[in-house]
């Protein structure tokens, strides 16, 4: 790693601005808000601890949700901090501003090896128009700084990018936390050479989202395997039909510029060969949001390329997850971003479920490196009971594909070299 990490610095009495992702799913329950998921409390506590044991005064500082620049009581972080509290066993204190006096206050009265949690910094607009000036009195009261929030460190916002320019600028060293450390050791270092056959399997909804990060891979690795509805913009390209399936035609060129890449580098890359299909059937209510609720009908396994007018492909079939899975457990590198289908539905989620089982086996029995992507392919090997079955886990959704696709996140290049 060329940038430092929270290990090579002298924290001892220093005051230490950690951006930390503490955004957390929420829901309001008898009028309180409550966390309905801690994982990401639970990937910063490494960092916090070590931070702790060395004696450190922690200022964190994160976001909660997209309150605009408003005051919006339902996006504090103050039962974050109760919750943190009780995870790590210790008291954290809770400045109900993360700039002006009541942060400053807050500051001066953080003992060695104690927490503060500065309120939302999105409470402000000029958190995510890095204002300089904002940036400034975030970055008052700190000596150095800490970056262990990966899935934001592709945003160059204030807490993100413009304190840590400024702490550097006067003499203060900027390291990434644990959690980041790990992020890039595993999506960057590990990828570079990767242990061979290097598989990469991809899905989800969209070409447009993925092209960048396939057109990278395509120089790296041995196997392609694509699912999900990106599936049906590739079709487009081999000039099938595909129905009513979630395609994005004017992608069309894009995807057989892919294929081509592909043909020319020598890279396997496999689409379906058969499917899960199903009849999208307007039902004439509306949810929620006012969309029309379309119920899938009949669905069935087909392994005609072409997919009849009203029907839609919905999930890998059974002879393509034979194949993927095969494939998979021959692996020595693997790479999963999104899911196979329409896993939220049982029926259409087993493509999604068996390539999270064939990445877990092939981690157990072929010694293969398993880092899982970020995203929807998170959900579903938690889902799936497998998350300590497989090497990583990406804690960043937008951040890894960005970072995948060999962007510099501007979160990561504003960290001290090393
Ligand atoms: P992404 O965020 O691009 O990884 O896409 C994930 C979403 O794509 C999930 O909500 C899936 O349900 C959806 N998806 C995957 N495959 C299909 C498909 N064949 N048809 C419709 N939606 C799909």
């Amino acid at each position: 790693m060329d940038k430092l990490t929270v290990n090579d610095l002298s924290v001892k009495n220093q005051r230490v601005l950690v951006r930390v992702d503490f955004n957390v799913p929420m829901e309001e329950k008898d009028g309180k808000m409550v966390i309905n998921d801690t994982t990401r409390i639970k990937e910063t506590l490494p960092t916090l601890r070590l931070l702790i044991e060395r004696g450190a005064k922690i200022i964190l500082a994160a976001h909660l949700g997209r309150p605009k620049g408003k005051r919006d009581p339902s996006m504090s972080l103050r039962p974050v901090a109760d919750k943190l509290s009780e995870m790590i066993g210790r008291p954290v204190a809770f400045a109900d501003d993360c700039i002006g006096e009541s942060a400053a206050k807050a500051i001066a009265a953080l003992q060695p090896g104690g927490l503060l949690l500065l309120e939302n910094v999105r409470y402000y607009n000029e958190e995510e128009a890095n204002d300089p000036v904002f940036a400034e009195k975030l970055a008052r009261g700190a000596d150095l700084y800490v970056n262990d929030a990966f899935g934001a460190a592709h945003r160059a916002h204030a807490s993100t990018e413009g304190a840590p320019r400024l702490i550097a600028a006067r003499g203060g060293r900027c390291a990434a936390g644990l959690s980041m450390e790990r992020e890039l050791k595993f999506l960057g270092q590990e990828l570079e050479n990767p242990a061979r056959p290097f598989v990469v399997v991809l899905g989800g909804a969209k070409v447009s989202d993925k092209i960048n990060v396939i057109d990278r891979l395509l120089e790296k690795a041995d196997t392609i395997l694509i699912g999900g509805a990106m599936v049906y913009t590739f079709r487009l390209a081999q000039g099938r039909k595909v129905g009513k399936s979630l395609s994005e035609p004017d992608k069309v060129d894009i995807a057989r510029a892919a294929l081509e890449k592909a043909k020319s580098r020598g890279v396997q890359f496999l689409l379906p060969s058969d499917e899960v299909i199903g009849t999208p059937v307007d039902t004439g209510k509306v949810n929620k949001k006012g969309k029309p609720v379309i119920e899938i009908r009949n669905p069935r396994p087909s392994s005609d390329p072409d997919i009849p007018d009203g029907d839609a492909g919905l999930d890998i079939g059974p002879q393509t997850v034979k194949r993927y899975c095969q494939i998979l457990l021959g692996a020595k590198t693997i790479l999963w971003n999104g899911p196979m289908g329409l896993f939220e539905d049982p029926r259409f989620a087993e493509g999604t479920n068996a390539v999270a089982r064939a990445v877990a086996e092939a981690t157990a029995k072929n010694g293969a490196k398993s880092i899982i992507g970020g995203g929807d392919s998170i959900k579903a090997v938690n889902k799936a009971g497998l998350a300590d079955k497989v090497t990583f886990m990406s804690t960043g959704g937008g951040a890894s594909l960005e970072f995948l696709e060999g962007r510099v996140l501007p979160g990561v290049a504003a960290l001290s070299a090393k």
